[in-house]
């Protein structure tokens, strides 16, 4: 008998308890479905679409050489499932769990046709559970519950064949979505990305050599100390337990670890607030007095675009619109300066980076971005500003900046930090579009309101 196997973010063959289930099941139709509506404002934006496309295009060839096929539908993911599986006769489809609240709404109208497995978490995120029976909202009791259930089980092998059907159901091409920008193409800078599950298991290899050194070493920008694994780990190209496993045996690998499990933390919190991605986790927030109107308009432009002033925050926003990535400690500086600083509404930079990130992800975004913006469950004191040119001085961020802002590559020592201050910023590089200390004092100020 066919049974479908509904692909989603988990675009990989190891450590797929779907894959395995569908084939002893019976033939396997692997289906993706490009679903734009259910997600709502959560679309895909342009950077997702564009991994996509390459992540589809790879795994596709992975499944013909098990054999198999990778089927592409193009609609509302409950009802081309359910033509589907009328059309070909299946009973069955199987997936993997996942906790976008788009998604969650999918799962419960597909009711028992569906068999849902879980593998794109640490643990079951529901079996995390403080107490008294609910979620975390704290991220550092959530991890000593988690630690204490860890480690995860080993990763399963890739299985050799998969059964395939007499009759192929049709399919589009990836030519059909148009997934890859045409004018402007903006992807250029993409180049050093090779989205799909090959290249996903090298980079965790690599992770393992750097771990040690990973707790001091992935909060400078300038080198490369982290894996670049959050894209493959969002699209799930790998397995977090195939990531866990990695790094077995190279010392402590506790610091890498625990940033690995933030995943499932995320998850966790939109499992019990689904509007977590435009919705304060605390509602005495909701009176926050945001800049709006032509000047906050244009400072928002000016964020987008690395126009601040603010040599890091700059070389961020750049290094996110040309790559589709930023490193982490950048990423919190940006999203700072943005809320803070500008006193600019934390869901602007949420939906920018949803835009713009080829790892954006429903549960990290948000969490992330209200943990920053302090609005969240378990955030920064709202009072709590991060000094963008302290930051960037105390992570020596020099050459990082150097790299993305161009206008500053000649600016030598300490003065790459503040060329303003230091009275050495070439002509094309902007002024700061505020002050810090009147940023700051503005932001406590708003702060105040919420109290
Ligand atoms: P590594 O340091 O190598 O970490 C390994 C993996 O652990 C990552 O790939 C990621 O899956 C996970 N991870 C690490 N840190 C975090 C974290 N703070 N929260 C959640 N997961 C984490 N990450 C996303 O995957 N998608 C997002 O949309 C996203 N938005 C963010 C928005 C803001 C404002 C901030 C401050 C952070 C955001 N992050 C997001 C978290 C983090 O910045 C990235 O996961 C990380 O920079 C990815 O680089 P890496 O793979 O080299 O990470």
């Amino acid at each position: 008998t066919p049974v479908l196997l509904w692909l989603r973010q988990d675009l990989r063959l190891h450590d797929h308890p779907a894959l395995i289930a569908a084939a002893h099941a019976g033939s396997v139709i692997p289906v993706y479905v490009l679903d734009d509506d259910a997600p709502g404002k959560w679309k895909m934006g342009g950077a997702q679409r564009w991994w996509l496309h390459h992540t589809l295009d790879a795994f596709g060839k992975s499944l013909a050489d098990k054999g198999s096929k990778l089927v592409l539908r193009r609609g509302d993911a409950v009802e081309v499932l359910t033509a589907l599986m009328e059309e070909i006769g299946a009973e069955q489809v199987h997936a993997i769990r996942h906790y976008e609240p788009w998604w969650r709404k999918a799962e419960a109208a597909l009711g028992n046709r569906l068999c849902l497995h879980d593998g794109n978490h640490l643990a079951r995120v529901e079996d995390v559970k403080t107490g008294s029976g609910g979620q975390f909202k704290v991220y550092s009791s959530f991890w000593k519950a988690l630690n204490q259930m860890m480690p995860p089980g080993d990763p399963e092998p890739a299985p050799r064949t998969i059964p395939a059907p007499s009759k192929w159901p049709k399919s589009d091409t990836l030519a059909d979505w148009d997934l890859l920008p045409t004018k402007p193409d903006w992807s250029a800078g993409f180049g050093d990305w090779t989205p799909g599950e090959a290249q996903a298991l090298k980079n965790a290899k690599a992770m393992a050599p750097i771990v040690e050194a990973y707790d001091v070493d992935r909060n400078m920008p300038s080198i490369e100390g982290t894996s670049r694994l959050s894209p493959h780990l969002h699209f799930g190209e790998i397995s977090p337990r195939t990531v866990w496993h990695a790094v077995d045996g190279h010392g402590d690998a506790t610091t890498f670890r625990k940033e690995l499990a933030w995943r499932d933390f995320t998850d966790g919190v939109v499992l019990t607030m689904p509007d977590y991605g435009d919705t304060n986790g605390r509602p005495k927030f909701d009176k926050l007095p945001w800049r709006s109107g032509k000047d906050a308009e244009a400072d928002l432009k000016a964020w987008q675009e690395g126009r601040t002033g603010y040599p890091i925050v700059d070389a961020g926003m750049r290094q996110l619109w040309a790559t589709g990535w930023m490193h982490n400690r950048v990423r919190m500086i940006t999203a700072s300066f943005l809320v803070k600083h500008l006193l600019i509404d934390w869901r602007e930079g949420e939906r920018w980076f949803w835009d713009c990130l080829v790892d954006a992800d429903y549960g990290n975004n948000s969490v992330n971005w209200q943990w920053v913006a302090g609005t969240g469950v378990d955030s920064n004191m709202f009072g709590r500003i991060m000094a963008p040119l302290t930051q960037s001085e105390k992570f020596d961020a020099g050459d990082y900046i150097r790299e993305w802002v161009p206008e500053l590559a000649k600016v030598t020592g300490e003065a790459i930090h503040d060329p303003d201050e230091s009275g050495c910023s070439p002509k094309a590089y902007p002024a700061k579009i505020v002050g810090h200390r009147e940023g700051r004092e503005r932001a406590l100020e708003a702060g105040r309101h919420a109290r």
